[in-house]
């Protein structure tokens, strides 16, 4: 097996396989303002008192989203990061026909489409034997899983923004709000350096542990987390069995002790592909 990346997580994971951005969008996003309401509030550019009508915290795949709607809709705002970049860790890599079909109403699915791998579905094994395959035949106009690692997609989003939306390096440490918007401090986490930026609005789409949140008084977590140890890595696969394994479309092992999955996430410049390798090892 060559590995190329590898991670275990030991601490927190929750089993998604199936990427949703819309279902991530939903759940993960917290808005905060006096209404909490973005859509049910006109926004006007207030650039010439130096505020932008939005301020991101998080810019994984939900707030690069978040960032793109609002381009679209002519508002200002700003994306702070804490990270340098996007995501280099092994994380979410299949993005289902529903997500595309929200992507495509934005016009966003082309540019992912051009760098994903198509899957047309999943085949199952157990004991040696494959014991079932399914086909993505769906009423959608994109009846596949499409394969893109989530830095792939994170690096996407960020270039169709442009670099002067994002300031990477930049962790939110605390904000306050009142009726005329919100005043966020924000920390250079190379230099230490601190600033103001102020904003109608601040959006959460930092995450499971969202400083937004966390830096609010009156909100809680109302989900809970299960401990367990997860293993995960991107690899060419050789070797017994290795010959059943089909390059276009998610692959599953089943076994009384578990499950292993592989999923086609990338073909190398010499032609072999790369798998999404991963299995639960249990608590
Ligand atoms: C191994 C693994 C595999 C996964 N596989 C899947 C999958 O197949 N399908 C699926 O749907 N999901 C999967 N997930 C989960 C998926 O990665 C998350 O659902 C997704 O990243 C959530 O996107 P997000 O934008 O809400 O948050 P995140 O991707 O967590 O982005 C939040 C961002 O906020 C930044 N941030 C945090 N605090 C601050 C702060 N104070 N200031 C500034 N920035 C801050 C973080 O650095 C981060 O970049 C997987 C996760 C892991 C770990």
């Amino acid at each position: 097996m060559h590995r190329k990346n590898q991670n275990i997580y030991k601490d927190t994971f929750f089993l998604i396989i199936i990427i949703s951005f819309i279902h991530t969008l939903s759940n993960h996003t917290s808005i905060t303002n006096k209404s909490k309401n973005l859509h049910q509030t006109t926004m006007v550019s207030t650039t010439a008192d130096k505020k932008v009508d939005v301020l991101m915290s998080g810019a994984g795949p939900v707030g690069l989203f978040f960032a793109l709607r609002m381009v679209f809709m002519n508002h200002t705002f700003k994306i702070i990061e804490k990270r340098q970049g996007a995501c280099h860790e092994t994380r979410a890599v299949a993005i289902t026909a529903r997500t595309l079909e929200v992507l495509h109403n934005r016009k966003l699915a082309n540019c992912i489409l051009k760098k994903a791998m198509t899957l047309q579905g999943t085949q199952m094994f157990s004991n040696g034997k494959k014991i079932a395959q399914i086909n993505m035949s769906a009423y959608t106009i994109f009846p596949h899983i499409s394969s893109l690692p989530q830095h792939d997609t994170e690096e996407t989003f960020a270039d169709l923004l442009g670099k002067d939306h994002i300031s990477w390096n930049s962790k939110l440490i605390g904000y306050k709000q009142d009726s005329e918007g919100v005043e966020a401090l924000v920390q250079n986490v190379l230099t230490g350096e601190e600033e103001t930026i102020h904003a109608r609005y601040i959006v959460g789409a930092d995450g499971t542990h969202s400083a937004v949140r966390k830096l609010a008084d009156d909100w809680s977590y109302e989900c809970y987390t299960v401990g367990t140890k997860f293993v995960v890595g991107d690899a060419i696969l050789e070797g017994k069995d290795s010959g059943q394994l089909c390059e276009s479309r998610e692959n599953g092992f089943f076994h009384p002790e578990g499950v292993v999955g592989m999923i086609p996430v990338e073909i190398s410049e010499d032609g072999e592909c790369y798998y999404r390798v991963f299995s639960n090892l249990g608590p």
